[in-house]
């Protein structure tokens, strides 16, 4: 299995994202969007579901920042960590703005 690690353009905001220094990054780290590309395996690649995946709340575990994403298409939740470069103090808000969109 290859890992993927390239830049790319965010779906939804569409800012170029750059490379993600040591993870492997599947959400933007501006706006928290991400496709819904794997299935249970982080990377398998193995959905064809790609609807967009919101970020609905996020925890911290063992220091840990993990974010829980839903899938607005099938509803699939994933949970991730949080990469290095995301902008967390922005988390919040677009969490409360990803509710009001979508119910
Ligand atoms: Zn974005
Ligand atoms: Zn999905």
């Amino acid at each position: 299995m290859k890992k993927i690690n390239e830049s790319f353009i965010c779906i939804n905001c569409k800012k170029e994202i750059p490379l993600a220094s040591k993870t492997c990054r599947n959400h933007c780290p501006y706006c928290f969007v991400s496709l819904h590309v794997d299935w249970d395996i982080p990377w398998d690649r193995n959905t064809t579901c790609h609807g967009k995946m919101y970020p609905r709340e996020y925890f911290i575990a063992n220091w840990n920042m993990k974010i829980l994403f839903e899938c607005e298409k099938c509803h699939k939740q994933h949970r991730n960590k949080r990469a290095k470069d995301d902008e967390v103090e922005n988390l919040d808000k677009f969490i409360s703005l990803y509710k009001k969109s979508l119910l």
